[in-house]
């Protein structure tokens, strides 16, 4: 049988071209996106047969839709390979706060909180594959990093004592560490979300489950509609400053290879591994494993992160 993925916002950039280079392998792959229409369109552009993959509605900005989605996904009796939690939102420029039906700031919602419950009630359905080897995969960035290049503009993320999630997070509370609102942060802040999400997974579950748990910086894809809220100016600039400044840049196509090789080739079986390929791109560039920053890699805050995040998404 095809071993099946699930792909989080497969309707665009690099989970768009995830998904087209998974069914490339042989992968039937299911797009869980919110606008399914705009995810047919996008599947037909880029040439994936009709039987290669299966759009599913999910809107990972609110917490029953995940729930729903889980449950339309049990329903088709498809058996889970792969897991590959990929979808985001970046708004540089608001000034207040969206919010969740739940009331929680939209940013780390549909980034962290939908991801986290999404992998949370998903790991059953893992662990029931057959398959040899079943992976699930988490979309980092080197944004995440101050300790990297690509890292050090401001502002720098900081989930500080996570106070925010600790009082609720419902207003007047936006952000992880209870302070001001600052959107470019709470992008940052939920990346870093991602990976202590993916290590302490690793912690909690690789042992008992097999499953590999990783994460993964791609390159700088910047010609993706990530950067589509930002200034028109911005976004004309920035790749071919990512091009010809700093060498980050990498295409869509490029991207997606590289993450559906992350979920599926032979090479990327580590688990509480993120792989990178640097920050500068070079000719034949090969994949390592990179440290994370010390916030993404201290174990007391993943664990405290898991238990504020279970409360906040009901699950306990
Ligand atoms: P895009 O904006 O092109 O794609 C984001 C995808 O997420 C879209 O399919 C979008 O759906 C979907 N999405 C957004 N909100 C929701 C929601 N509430 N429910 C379901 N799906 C949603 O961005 P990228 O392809 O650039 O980013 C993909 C991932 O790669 C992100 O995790 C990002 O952090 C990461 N990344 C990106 C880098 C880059 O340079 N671009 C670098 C490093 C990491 P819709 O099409 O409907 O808007």
């Amino acid at each position: 049988r095809k071993s099946t993925v699930v792909i989080t916002g497969a309707s665009s950039g690099v989970g768009l071209y995830a998904a087209k280079a998974l069914a490339e392998k042989g992968w039937h792959v299911v797009m869980a996106c919110r606008d399914t229409i705009k995810a047919q369109k996008a599947a037909q552009a880029v040439g994936m047969t009709q039987d290669s993959y299966t759009i599913m509605l999910i809107d990972l900005g609110s917490l029953e839709s995940v729930r729903r989605f889980v449950n339309n996904f049990r329903a088709t009796g498809k058996s889970l390979d792969a897991l590959l939690c990929n979808a985001a939102i970046y708004m540089p420029l608001l000034k207040e706060p969206l919010r969740s039906p739940e009331g929680y700031e939209l940013t780390m919602t549909t980034n962290h909180l939908g991801h986290f419950l999404l992998c949370n009630l998903m790991l059953e359905d893992l662990k029931k594959s057959s398959a040899s080897e079943r992976r699930l995969v988490i979309l980092g960035t080197v944004t995440h990093n101050p300790d990297e290049l690509g890292g050090k503009i401001p502002p720098r993320p900081d989930l500080g004592d996570l106070q925010g999630f600790a009082e609720g997070f419902k207003p007047p509370i936006s952000m992880i560490d209870g302070k001001k609102f600052e959107p470019v942060k709470a992008y940052k802040d939920s990346k870093v979300c991602n990976v202590l999400t993916m290590r302490e997974l690793h912690h909690r579950y690789h042992d008992s489950t097999g499953i590999v748990f990783s994460s993964l910086y791609p390159g700088c894809v910047a010609e993706t509609p990530l950067f589509r809220n930002h200034y028109p100016l911005f976004q004309k600039l920035f790749p071919l400053f990512q091009k010809h400044i700093t060498g980050g840049y990498v295409s869509q196509e490029l991207a997606g290879e590289r993450v559906a090789a992350v979920v599926a080739d032979p090479e990327y079986g580590q688990s509480g591994a993120y792989w990178s390929w640097g920050n500068r791109q070079k000719k034949d560039g090969k994949s390592f494993v990179q440290k994370v920053s010390p916030q993404a890699r201290d174990d007391e805050k993943a664990e405290r992160l898991w238990e504020l995040s279970e409360k906040l998404v009901a699950l306990v």
